[in-house]
């Protein structure tokens, strides 16, 4: 089978996001470029994600044509092919409805810089402005807000994306912009200020989480 390691991945990393609550039913969408081929596997879409298969996966090159599999592939192919186009670190994106993350990007505010993990976050998440879901658009505006090196955005009245050298990464990005919303909501609920880390603290922290880490 085509890709069948990356099929499986997005099967089982699918999964996670799904028991976490970070998609609920069919919703949200993930993919996984193979650096070899240029391939890339992603979700097929309106399938809810406890029936997935590893056969349901759809295998698409990065214009979004379908190359294998029957089923349609998720309709934010065209975000997540620009990223792939233009981002040559980039081998795993995710796009979930993440409620806390989301919640933040409605009220127009960028999640905070103020937790340890948002190393992997790059610091604050920023909104990108609401397009419409599925379009060309969304991906160029989700790619202007994250730019060259960044690695997580909400999309605004949306939901998130969150980018990384492999599948695997781009979920613990996703997993971080959903901590960090939570954690800035409960300082909010609790009150007082919270301390927000600054460059020198990520720039030490840096070498961790580095994008291009093996
Ligand atoms: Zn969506």
């Amino acid at each position: 089978m085509l890709l069948q390691n990356l099929r499986e991945q997005v099967v089982e990393y699918g999964r996670y996001l799904y028991d976490a609550h970070l998609v609920g039913f069919a919703d949200g969408n993930i993919s996984a470029r193979d650096p070899e081929s240029n391939l890339v596997a992603v979700k097929p879409s309106g399938i809810p994600w406890p029936r997935i298969a590893t056969k349901d996966v759809i295998v698409i090159d990065v214009d979004g044509n379908v190359v294998d599999g029957d089923l349609t592939p998720s309709s934010e192919v065209p975000m997540h092919t620009l990223f792939y186009r233009r981002r040559k670190d980039v081998n795993g994106v995710v796009h979930c409805h993440a409620p806390v993350a989301t919640a933040w990007g409605l009220v127009n505010e960028p999640i905070p810089s103020i937790i340890v993990n948002q190393g992997l976050t790059q610091g604050a998440v920023k909104i990108s402005p609401y397009t419409p879901p599925g379009t060309e658009a969304l991906g160029e505006e989700a790619f202007k807000c994250m730019g060259e090196t960044g690695s997580a955005i909400i999309i605004q009245s949306h939901g998130i994306i969150a980018v990384g050298r492999n599948l695997g990464h781009a979920l613990h990005v996703a997993f971080a912009i959903e901590d960090a919303a939570k954690i800035a909501m409960y300082c909010r609920m609790i009150g007082g200020d919270m301390r927000p880390f600054t460059e020198e603290d990520y720039r030490r922290m840096a070498e961790g989480y580095a994008l291009k880490k093996k």
